[in-house]
């Protein structure tokens, strides 16, 4: 995948806006108590309300509001003090009202922006457009009986955020790293836990091209992507499924698509000459919400450190390397581990250990960082013992693995295993005698000018001691004896 496509007719460029669903984190639905925890048995979780019950009134649960609100603030957003509920006009078994209770003219928040990150080590400024609050329908299931569907209604009504981007993506890496942050941000924010196999964030991808310089093209519409890969190859698809279409003469008809998973292609929905009217109209059961902009502020000073701030604080006040910064920033546990590790200590080593081999062991494992088997406090405790010279690196790597297998803290290993390093230079200098007296034909090529054949003597060397002579002292010792 790049960042351009190659036609018959010379080079495209793709032309990508995202419109996330993000599902809102609240005990209760958006205009009803009932509960939205996942995975309750159909039909469990679902008020008169939800129901569409004739006469039920919707009422406003505040705590999706807010969570609206710190999303906006989270991307830079402006939010606006009244914005209002409409009526979206649709007829579907899984949306018992009729309508879908949506914001259409005025949403909760206008304006904002993502910052991506580019291959070449750049960033660039995505735009979002908007952030409204809406419900969601609820869900069709047609592998429950032969001849007949059923419909589960726990949920209806649940809160969704939806974040609409401007159209500034310009490949399928910018649009996967778009995903990635908005996650990142809306779970340091807790506002969404971002959980895409559970359907807590879903995409749908607007795609066109256009050669460069050229104004925007018709776009499709690929919807409910749920997982950042998919993504990426249904934008791709798409993108050269128009480009053959322009090529040989013809024209995008602006489309619903669905991306085929197992097929690697998109297949129209719908077109646009056949898409809802939704007939939108302010729901008369609902007033304007208005925020005073205390509320706001209020909201506004209690909202977390998130993750482009923290990347930045990594790098600016720990000297950390903007690859390091942003891997550890990625997840919020992950930053919090991280700090732990590093209070005191060597930064960019903390980084290394943590990035290299905590999460190179966790990931082999299929853990996350708070079911780590080795606490912050045991990671820093063995990095300890490398910058005091009690261990090598090359022996604290084993011992790590150790740690991570037994739960057991570095110093007992070492003390267990009898790794400690040996600075002792005469025990040193006798294993490079020996060494020495082993290897006589080298020893006399070294001295006649073969310089390269320093490292073979420092790999036998540490051989011979088990890895446990210090590095720095055989280097030195070895120097002197190898001059003769
Ligand atoms: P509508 O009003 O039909 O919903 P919007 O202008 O709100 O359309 O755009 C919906 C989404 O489509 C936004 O994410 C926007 O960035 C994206 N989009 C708009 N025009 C294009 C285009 N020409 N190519 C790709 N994406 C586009
Ligand atoms: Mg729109």
């Amino acid at each position: 995948m790049g960042t351009t496509l190659e036609g018959a007719t010379g080079t495209w460029e793709y032309v990508i806006g995202l419109e996330v669903h993000a599902q809102i984190i609240s005990k209760s639905k958006l205009f009803s108590g009932a509960s939205t925890e996942f995975g309750a048995e159909p039909n469990n979780q679902v008020s008169p309300v939800d129901a569409g019950m004739p006469g039920m009134l919707p009422v406003i649960n505040m705590t999706c509001i807010e969570q609206a609100v710190k999303t906006g603030l989270a991307i830079n957003g402006r939010i606006n003090l009244t914005s209002v509920f409409d009526r979206k006009n649709y007829f579907y078994p899984d949306l018992p009202q009729g309508y879908q209770i949506s914001q259409f003219k005025q949403p909760v928040v206008t304006g904002g922006y993502i910052d991506v990150d580019l291959e070449d080590g750049g960033t660039k400024r995505i735009g979002v457009e908007r952030v409204h609050v809406e419900q969601d329908a609820g869900k069709s299931l047609h592998d429950q009986a032969p001849d007949s569907s059923y419909v589960d209604l726990n949920r209806s009504g649940v809160g969704l955020m939806e974040i609409v981007s401007d159209p500034d993506m310009r490949s399928p890496e910018e649009a996967a790293d778009y995903v990635r942050k908005l996650r990142t941000i809306v779970r340091y924010a807790e506002t969404c836990d971002g959980n895409m196999q559970e359907g807590s964030m879903r995409v749908d991808a607007n795609v066109s091209v256009r050669k460069a310089g050229e104004e925007f093209g018709t776009r499709c519409e690929i919807k409910n992507l749920n997982s950042v890969r998919y993504m990426q190859r249904a934008i791709e698809f798409e993108a050269n499924r128009q480009i053959d279409v322009l090529e040989a003469g013809g024209s995008i008809e602006q489309q619903t698509r669905l991306f085929d998973v197992a097929k690697n292609e998109t297949r129209s929905m719908r077109s646009k000459e056949e898409a809802h009217d939704y007939r939108y109209f302010p729901d008369p059961d609902l007033l304007p919400l208005r925020f005073e902009q205390d509320w706001v502020d209020g909201i506004a000073a209690t909202m977390p450190e998130l993750p482009a701030a923290k990347q930045e604080r990594f790098m600016a006040e720990f000297g950390l390397p903007a690859y390091d910064a942003s891997v550890l920033v990625a997840e919020k546990e992950n930053a919090d581990f991280y700090e732990v590790v590093a209070e005191g200590r060597d930064k960019k080593l903390a980084a290394n250990w943590v990035i290299s081999e905590l999460f190179g062991q966790l990931n082999k494992a299929g853990k996350g960082v708070e079911d780590s088997p080795v606490s912050a406090d045991a990671m820093g405790e063995l990095i300890d013992l490398i910058t005091d010279d009690t261990i090598s690196a090359r022996i604290a790597k084993d011992v790590f693995s150790e740690m991570f297998e037994t739960g057991k803290a570095a110093a007992v290993i070492v003390e267990e295993k009898g790794l400690k390093q040996v600075t002792d230079t005469g025990a040193i200098e006798s294993v490079i005698d020996e060494v020495m007296a082993r290897e006589t034909e080298k020893v006399a090529e070294y001295r006649g000018g073969k310089d390269k054949l320093f490292g073979f003597f420092i790999g036998q060397v540490m051989k011979a001691s088990g890895g446990k002579a210090n590095p720095k002292a055989v280097n030195e010792i070895l120097r002197k004896k190898l001059a003769g």
